[in-house]
């Protein structure tokens, strides 16, 4: 063997192996899960990659996971000859956090320890997917022993998290990842550590690995320790192990033969979030574009949801062959958040991203998603109102985007969204409700956007709307400002800015007595403020406040200007 080398981790990395080693997550046991998701991708990657490269030197036979314990030694080994590492792979995967949002993450997690003082966000943590790092919480050294598949040189790693890491080469590693704990001391207040126990890790890995498409093998229990097995030999060994999971494919199921538990394992499992999705949306097509989809709302937001790489959360598969994740094809940005699986009966294993983008099957697909996206928001909405508001909460910012992205589901998004307005302090409205409470004579739907419901409120353009009853809609979000200018309006109602151009509330009470008395004035103002005002007007629009100033229809409104100004335009 060559020699060792000692590198550094990179900073961030740095900062969450210390969160790990200070064991930030109470539940320790899903480390297990996430070597053995690895192993599972690991597995998906060399079957896609043995398939699109003939020429790959690699064995693919006996895909597989394989997870040995050892009571003595104290360490938990989770094997596969899957796709493997190289020298420069490890480096890049291990030592450093590529991923987004990460400083974000890292940020988020500071201000909660915080406010909690020391009980770290939990929730938190679960969003980012930390993954390998993981083995942290449980393990004072890790080791990996990795080769790429169709390569000769093996790479070993080792590390105890504390700042650096060693790296060597070695002659004789097999294909595939083996990543080897050696777990800290047990801890006798609550045996947490006790994962040399078969019983234990076989639970865990039916607990959240069973639906995983490989077959998880360990030693049979009951047939001896380690130590015995080695004694009987490495042949007698090999036939002893058993396959621990079920490993079917929970979309190619029929639901009744699935628990919501199940359901919700998968959903941890394909989406990082350590919480239980919101709702679980399935779809079976049939004919001639035949498809499984398994999709889920999450129960909150991803840090992430914001930034501007922000990842499509769909999965695809083709034939039970995993294929790629975020697929964007699959989900307008808009949706972004619903994560989930597609697995298409019909196309080529081949397919590339750019490819997909203009696959007419794949738009197919896409709108029927889409779709049930939607019409199932809209049954949460009249059936559990509370579900709901939780959605919403979460989501509404970014579902109000798709007013713009997609002129064809406009009234649909529409009818699943829910505004603040001046009809409750606190409560939402969705445009429903509102047309169902407008007065007789009301022509539109009015809507105030600015900072906050508090500056709403105190706009004198506000007076003559409560003056008459007439509810307005309140709109802070940025995206509101986009979106009011691009639709029209909501079921045959237009909506209609309470701060542009002439409201007409169907009762000008300006005479034309009036309008000759104050002829001389209104001549006077318009000649002082020529500079900052089109026109000054006479108008019955306020109640209590002597003047406002309005924009014209067409106008930029004061947000946007600002908006605008700070994007120097
Ligand atoms: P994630 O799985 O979310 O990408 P992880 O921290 O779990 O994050 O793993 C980081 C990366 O290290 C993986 O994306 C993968 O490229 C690589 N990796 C981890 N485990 C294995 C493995 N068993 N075989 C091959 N690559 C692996
Ligand atoms: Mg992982």
């Amino acid at each position: 063997t060559g020699s060792v080398e000692t590198l550094e981790f990179q900073s961030e990395a740095r900062q969450l192996l210390q969160l790990m080693i200070h064991s930030i997550y109470s539940n320790k046991d899903i480390f297990l899960r996430e070597l053995v998701s690895n192993a599972s991708d690991a597995l998906d990657k060399l079957r896609l990659e043995a398939f699109r490269d003939k020429e790959l030197q690699a064995d693919t036979d006996d895909l597989h996971v394989e997870i040995q314990l050892d009571e003595q030694a104290r360490t938990v080994t989770v094997r596969d000859n899957g796709i493997g590492m190289s020298r420069d792979d490890v480096v890049a995967l291990i030592g450093t956090i590529a991923k987004s949002g990460t400083a974000e993450f890292l940020r988020k997690l500071k201000e909660s320890k915080e406010e909690s003082k020391g009980t770290v966000g939990q929730d938190l943590i679960g969003q980012f997917g930390v993954g390998f790092y993981s083995s942290f919480m449980v393990a004072d050294k890790v080791t990996l022993v990795s080769r790429r598949a169709g390569t000769d040189e093996g790479v070993r790693w080792e590390s105890s998290g504390e700042g650096t890491y060693t790296i060597e080469p070695v002659a004789d590693a097999p294909q595939g990842t083996a990543v080897t704990l050696h777990l800290k001391p047990a801890d006798d207040e609550d045996h947490l550590y006790d994962y040399t126990s078969p019983w234990k890790v076989r639970e865990i890995v039916k607990r959240y690995s069973d639906f995983i498409t490989w077959p998880v093998r360990m030693a049979k229990t009951g047939s001896g320790d380690s130590a015995d097995a080695d004694a009987e030999g490495a042949e007698a060994a090999a036939t002893e192990l058993e396959t621990v999971n079920s490993m079917k494919a929970l979309w190619a199921r029929s639901k009744d033969e699935v628990s919501d538990e199940e359901y919700h394992e998968f959903y941890k499992h394909i989406s990082h979030d350590w919480s239980d999705p919101l709702e679980t949306v399935r779809m079976q097509a049939e004919g001639t574009f035949e498809y499984q989809a398994l999709l889920f709302l999450p129960s909150r937001a991803p840090v992430d949801l914001f930034m501007r790489d922000a990842k499509r959360g769909v999965q695809l598969y083709v034939k039970r062959v995993f294929i790629m994740d975020d697929c964007e094809a699959l989900m307008p940005n808009y949706l972004r958040f619903v994560k989930g699986v597609v697995d298409a009966q019909d196309l080529s294993l081949n397919v590339s991203r750019e490819i997909l983008q203009q696959d007419r099957q794949i738009r197919a697909i896409r709108r029927r998603l889409e779709k049930k996206i939607l019409s199932t928001l809209k049954t949460m909405m009249t059936e559990d109102a509370e579900k709901y508001e939780t959605f919403w909460r979460e989501f509404g910012r970014a579902v109000k985007e798709g007013l713009l992205d997609d002129p064809e589901n406009r009234e649909q998004i529409l009818e699943i969204s829910s505004f603040a307005s001046t009809n409750h302090a606190t409560k939402e409205t969705s445009l429903r409700d509102y047309l169902s409470r407008m007065k007789d004579g009301q022509e539109h739907i009015y809507y105030a956007t600015g900072e906050s419901r508090t500056t709403i409120e105190n706009s004198p353009h506000l007076e003559a709307f409560a003056a008459k009853g007439y509810e307005v809609l309140i709109l802070t979000d940025p995206v509101d400002e986009m979106w009011v200018d691009a639709v029209t309006g909501f079921d045959g109602k237009s909506f209609q800015s309470v701060a542009k151009g002439e409201v007409d509330l169907g009762d000008d009470k300006t005479s034309d007595e009036q309008k000759a008395e104050y002829a001389d004035l209104l001549k006077w103002m318009s000649a002082t403020l020529s500079e900052t005002v089109k026109e000054v007007r006479l108008s019955s629009r306020l109640t209590t406040s002597p003047s406002c100033v309005v924009g014209d229809a067409g106008d930029l409104t004061p947000t946007l200007e600002k908006m605008y100004r700070a994007m120097g335009q």
